[in-house]
Parts: C-alpha cells; sequence; structure tokens
C-alpha cells in the first residue's frame, strides 16, 4: 500500500467529510486543522524522530497523524467519536506504524497503554491539536499520572497557552501556571488564527510545546498539599495572600497565627497570590503544614 495523499487542504478535508457523510460535532471540540504550515510547524517542534514514539489525542480526520507519521517510529492515536474511524483507516493507509483507539482520553489506562504500546520506545511525546472543551483536565492528567513524557506539544486556546507560561506578577499567572510549570517548562511556539481550522473556532488558539521535566521544579515534602495552597491563595485574587490563606485554614481565634506563619516563609502578609513565586509557594505549604500539625 501506497501512502495516502496528505489531507491537510479545506478541500481535500471538505470532500472527505462529504464522501463520509460526516457533520462536524461541535460538542467534541472537532475543528480541524486544514493548514500545512501549522502542521509543520508542530510537528518540527516535537522533535521527532524513528526511535521515538507519539501519543496523539483526537486524531479527527488524520491530518496531524498523517505528518506524525512520517517522523515518528510509532503513533498511537485515541479517538472518541467512533464515525470517524472508518475514515481514519482510509487517510492512514500505507502508515502501519500509525493505529487508532477508539476511546475517551480522559478515562483511558494510560499507564496501561503506555506499557503496551511504547515498551520499545525511550522517549514518547503526545502532540496533539486538543477538543479545546477539556484542555485543561487532558493537561492535568497527562502531568499528574508522571507518564515518561519528552514533550507534550499542543494547540490550545491562545488565551490557556498564556495561563500556562504567565510568570508571577500579572492577571494571567494562577494555579494552572503552577501546576504546568512544576512538571514542565512550557514555550509558545505560535499564535494561530481561527482561519485556518474548519469550521472557524470562536477563540484564537497557540501552539504550547511543554517540556516535560525529569523533576519538578520545586521540592515540596506533600504534593497534595502545596497544590491545595496554591488553590486557596487564588480563590479571591483582589485579596491578599493572609485573607484567602485565613479563610481556607483558621477561624477567628486561630488566624493570629498565620502572620507569623507568612513571615518565616519569608511573604509579606499583604501581598496578592498572583506575586508570589513556586519557590515561594513551595516554602509556604511546607510551614503552614507544620504549623497546623500535618507535617
Ligand atoms: N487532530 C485533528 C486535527 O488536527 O485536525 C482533530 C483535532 S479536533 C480539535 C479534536 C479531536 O478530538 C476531534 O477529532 C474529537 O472528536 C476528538 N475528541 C474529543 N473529545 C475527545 C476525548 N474525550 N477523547 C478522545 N478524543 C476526543
Amino acid at each position: 500500500r501506497t501512502e495516502q495523499e496528505d489531507i491537510a487542504s479545506p478541500k481535500r478535508t471538505n470532500d472527505l467529510l462529504k464522501k463520509h457523510s460526516l457533520v462536524l460535532k461541535k460538542s467534541l471540540g472537532q475543528n480541524f486543522l486544514v493548514d500545512p504550515n501549522i502542521l509543520h510547524k508542530i510537528v518540527s517542534s516535537a522533535d521527532l524522530d524513528v526511535n521515538k514514539g507519539v501519543l496523539e489525542i483526537g486524531p479527527g480526520v488524520g491530518a496531524l497523524t498523517q505528518q506524525l507519521a512520517k517522523k515518528a517510529g510509532k503513533v498511537v492515536a485515541i479517538e472518541i467519536d467512533q464515525r470517524l474511524l472508518p475514515l481514519l483507516t482510509e487517510t492512514l493507509a500505507g502508515y502501519a506504524h500509525a493505529s487508532v483507539i477508539h476511546g475517551d482520553i480522559l478515562k483511558v489506562d494510560l499507564q496501561a497503554l503506555f506499557q503496551e504500546q511504547f515498551k520499545d520506545f525511550a522517549q514518547v511525546s503526545v502532540v496533539a491539536n486538543l477538543p479545546y472543551y477539556i484542555t485543561t483536565p487532558i493537561i492535568m492528567k497527562l502531568l499528574e499520572e508522571k507518564l515518561p513524557l519528552e514533550y507534550i506539544v499542543v494547540m490550545i486556546q491562545k488565551e490557556v497557552a498564556s495561563r500556562m507560561s504567565a510568570k508571577p506578577g500579572g492577571k494571567e499567572y494562577g494555579s494552572l501556571s503552577i501546576a504546568v510549570q512544576y512538571y514542565c517548562e512550557p514555550e509558545v511556539v505560535t499564535i494561530v488564527p481561527k482561519t485556518v481550522f474548519i469550521p472557524q473556532p470562536n477563540v484564537d488558539s497557540a501552539v504550547i510545546r511543554l517540556k516535560v521535566r525529569q523533576k519538578p521544579a520545586v521540592e515540596v515534602e506533600d504534593e497534595v498539599f502545596f497544590f491545595e495552597v496554591v488553590q486557596a491563595s487564588f480563590v479571591q485574587r483582589r485579596k491578599t495572600i493572609y485573607n484567602n490563606l485565613a479563610v481556607r485554614y483558621f477561624t477567628k481565634e486561630t488566624k493570629g497565627q498565620l502572620e507569623a506563619i507568612l513571615l518565616e516563609a519569608g511573604i509579606d502578609p499583604v501581598r496578592r497570590g498572583e506575586t508570589l513565586s513556586m519557590e515561594e509557594y513551595a516554602r509556604l505549604s511546607s510551614c503552614l503544614s507544620k504549623a497546623l500539625g500535618r507535617a
């Protein structure tokens, strides 16, 4: 079998959808990429070669899958919409090392999948044009499961890419920035206009590359508590760190100790959560955990 013609063009994608009588589902985030230049940028920033594996989430009609298969040693794509499977068989004919699994990425046992599919690959990356309605749950699942990933290269909403890569001090910086940067080094690869998709989404997009760290950016004794403190610090963004933490962890009678805890962690109680670095959150969660008798 020979490789199928590349399908990354509006005409070819539309023809294929028509041929299979497929009407796209907005509810599944089905906005298909039809621009070869953007596909090239995504694939090249994943730094693939034949010794590396790729997990793709939501192959759609297979435009990105085809390009990934040209570079990587193995591509496994998970697609929730069963209607796309016959179409994918067609577009991926000729790429024997690319396969599609019907499933929901949020329900798939990724540890087992990695064992089964990628045991022969030292490096595996996730590369995808994500369904935007579940961007954060997907990214958090990939990171929290601590999969042995090299990169996560994904197309997401521009605004979410800004939040993931934000530094302390601005209004985009929040618990998502800290969670992503705890596990990865983010880099926005390119901003993508709505016009390169069929149908066009309502928002602009960006390709972000997350280089997964070998070990987290800061050392914390209790990860669950660390992320809980971060969350609590951003509940009311306009309030001080003191006020947010007082509400979460203290009563009227006990909140007197909080000022001393913050000062012990080297943090001025009148600062807002959005000004604290990850290192400061690590120190704060450690001091708070001891004071609350959790450590
Ligand atoms: N990769 C294609 C492209 O670049 O043109 C399609 C990307 S489209 C933005 C997102 C894809 O994810 C759709 O094919 C959609 O059916 C699929 N999808 C949506 N929810 C999913 C889920 N929970 N698990 C797996 N795939 C999902």
